[in-house]
């Protein structure tokens, strides 16, 4: 029992991706094969620090109906340090951001559905403190 929530956590709150051992490229979400390498690669779990840059972004001032009491919000493209980018909400003033910027995931509830009771949870990413 307690395995299996900490494993359930461990889905949830960490950024997990895949490492090719034959040439070291990172990728998330995770693949099951190396597009580079084909069969030669050997695929291994790898823990992303969550920690990078902002690569690009864009302004998102009509979003989807779920999203719509956070109207405008920031999505961006992240350079994680693993050397793979991903793509996530940013959050941070709009007069703030800027490409290059040192970011890192957070987790947090992104949204609740009232009627069932469910919580989605989910990544984002805030500016780095230094
Ligand atoms: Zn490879």
């Amino acid at each position: 029992m307690v395995v299996r929530t900490w494993r359930h956590m461990q889905e949830r709150y960490n950024l997990i991706g895949k490492k090719c051992t034959t040439c070291g490229k990172v990728y998330f979400p995770s693949r099951k094969v190396c597009p580079e390498c084909r069969r030669k690669g050997e695929m291994e779990d790898i823990q992303l620090s969550g920690k990078g840059i902002v690569y690009t972004y864009s302004i998102v001032r009509a979003p989807p109906k779920d999203f719509q009491k956070e109207s405008p919000y920031i999505v961006g493209i992240i350079a994680l340090e693993e050397g793979t980018k991903i793509t996530g909400q940013i959050d941070c003033d709009l007069d703030k951001i800027e490409i290059g910027m040192p970011v890192q995931t957070e987790f947090r509830k992104i949204k609740e559905d009232g009627k069932s009771g469910v919580i989605s949870y989910g990544y984002k990413f805030v500016p780095t403190v230094h």
